[in-house]
């Protein structure tokens, strides 16, 4: 086989630079990197014929070592004819690749897509979607200078929080308020703050692990704070508090059991029965409440979760929760509470650490301001209109996605399905939701293919694999979003 000659008919880098489908890319993707994706396409061309050379040899050779004869056979010229034909074909769709490859390489990588899931606060999708019309008044904040840190009104420095302190405060019935990088840095910089060489004491039941590799143990130790683990996993009572407590103890903490339920024989002690003790002792009475939620969800016929005004209420100190779980704003870990604290919080080296920037800073301040009314706030956070649509809404929205869909689908049973939509986001583990999906199920590709091929749409579609068929929970789905989930549906399955 006379692989030179096949080796030197892929074309030279200057050469195809040269060419006018490979020229009309420098526009639009800078001749640098034009030149890197000649080269890199040419290599793996190059890399593509050794791989196949050595092949078709490696097969020459065993025959040879059959028959015991060594001159070309009819099968190696035959195979070498077939080499030089793809190599020309590939040749030929050289440029197209290397469009291809600028267009991927452009292409970013973070990208809407469609969240069949079911899942509303979905960790791997973003959590909380924020509504169209917050996101547009925050384009037009970022994309210029703003007053992030400067009081307009005296003309000097002025402080971040304080563009959602006071709403936050009025929201939630405390004193101050901040916010850092995620809940999960407001932990850390509470005890990090008031309880750092000392001990903070937790019921044994409240030991939370909330994935990603974040325990509160762990956190705990990383703030310099010692653990007092107290009572039983299913029991604590408040004598167990007051047992553990000693000159050493610095705060009192518990921890929402947001992503798991203690059932059955179980007994903890509530933030209220805890006060009185912690004021006694003059510690601190923090709360770390997860998801943290601004309105009884009891109103939507959902179940309660604690809510921030009730813990604030019952005399907690130091109240931190997640802004991109229940709340549906921006992610953010915030905190709430008496203002000698988080004043120490505001000045702690930490906070530097895991400040907000102002991207969180303004959707945060939007998203608070549409609470301010609370009438309709379903309506204008998204998600709590997932929690609150009520199952009838849901399969009405179904039905329309079926019926666009309808005739113009030969490649798939369509239908729509009862189905159990969850919270998510480590919140209401016990709550599920019933909803209705659309049900597709493939008559010429496999469930997986048919998966695969909806995850690698422009506009990807994420979707749920149950027994041989794919569904689409219209809950997370919105009906903005029902056009275009048409158009991709026909294009993969019509
Ligand atoms: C989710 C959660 C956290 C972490 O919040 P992030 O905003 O994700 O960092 C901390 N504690 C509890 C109890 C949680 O549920």
């Amino acid at each position: 086989m006379n692989q030179n000659l096949l080796f030197r008919r892929i074309p030279k880098v200057d050469l195809l630079l040269g060419r006018e489908e490979i020229q009309s890319l420098i526009p639009l993707y800078g001749r640098c990197r034009v030149t890197e994706a000649v080269q890199e396409e040419t290599d793996k061309l190059r890399e593509e014929l050794r791989a196949e050379i050595e092949k078709a040899e490696k097969r020459e050779s065993l025959r040879k070592g059959e028959s015991g004869r060594a001159e070309p056979s009819e099968a190696e010229k035959e195979a070498e004819a077939a080499l030089e034909r793809s190599l020309s074909e590939r040749i030929e769709k050289l440029p197209e690749r290397i469009r291809i490859f600028l267009e991927e390489l452009f292409r970013p990588g973070l990208r809407r897509v469609i969240n069949g899931s079911g899942t509303i606060l979905h960790t791997n999708l973003g959590r909380a979607p924020i509504e169209r019309r917050i996101a547009e008044r925050l384009a037009d904040l970022v994309s210029s200078y703003s007053n992030l840190e400067y009081r307009l009104s005296e003309g000097r420095r002025g402080e971040r929080y304080s563009h959602f302190e006071k709403l936050l405060c009025r929201l939630s019935g405390a004193e101050a308020a901040m916010a850092v990088n995620n809940n999960a840095a407001a932990v850390l910089l509470i005890l990090s703050t008031l309880a750092s060489g000392g001990e903070v004491i937790t019921s044994r039941g409240e030991l939370v692990e909330i994935g990603g590799k974040f325990r509160i143990p762990d956190v705990c130790a990383q703030s310099g704070a010692r653990l007092v683990e107290i009572g039983c996993t299913n029991k604590t009572h408040l004598s167990d508090y007051e047992e553990a407590l000693n000159e050493n103890t610095k705060a009192i903490l518990k921890v929402h059991s947001s992503n798991y339920a203690l059932v059955g024989f179980t007994e903890s002690v509530s933030a209220a029965s805890l006060k009185p003790l912690a004021e006694r002792h003059g510690l601190p009475l923090i709360e770390d409440l997860g998801s943290g939620v601004l309105l009884d969800l009891g109103r939507y016929g959902r179940m309660h979760e604690p809510t921030v005004q009730e813990a604030v209420r019952n005399g907690v100190d130091v109240v931190s929760f997640s802004g991109d779980k229940l709340l549906g704003g921006p992610q953010a870990g915030i905190i709430v509470g008496k203002k000698c604290f988080i004043d120490r919080m505001k000045k702690h080296p930490l906070t530097r650490a895991v400040r907000i920037d102002k991207f969180t800073v303004a959707a945060l301040e939007l998203t608070l301001l549409e609470y301010l009314k609370e009438e309709g706030i379903e309506e204008r956070i998204p998600t709590l209109r997932m929690i609150a649509e009520t199952e009838e809404k849901v399969s009405e929205r179904a039905e329309r996605l079926l019926s666009m869909l309808l005739g113009s689908c030969r490649g798939a049973e369509l239908s729509t399905l009862p189905c159990e939509s969850q919270v998510g986001g480590g919140s209401l583990p016990l709550e599920e939701l019933k909803s209705r999906a659309l049900c597709i199920r493939p008559l010429s590709m496999s469930i997986t293919a048919l998966e695969e091929r909806l995850r690698g749409l422009p506009l990807p579609i994420i979707g749920r694999v149950a027994e041989e068929r794919l569904l689409l929970d219209l809950r997370t789905i919105s009906d903005a979003e029902l056009p275009e989930l048409a158009e991709e549906l026909k294009e993969v399955i019509g």
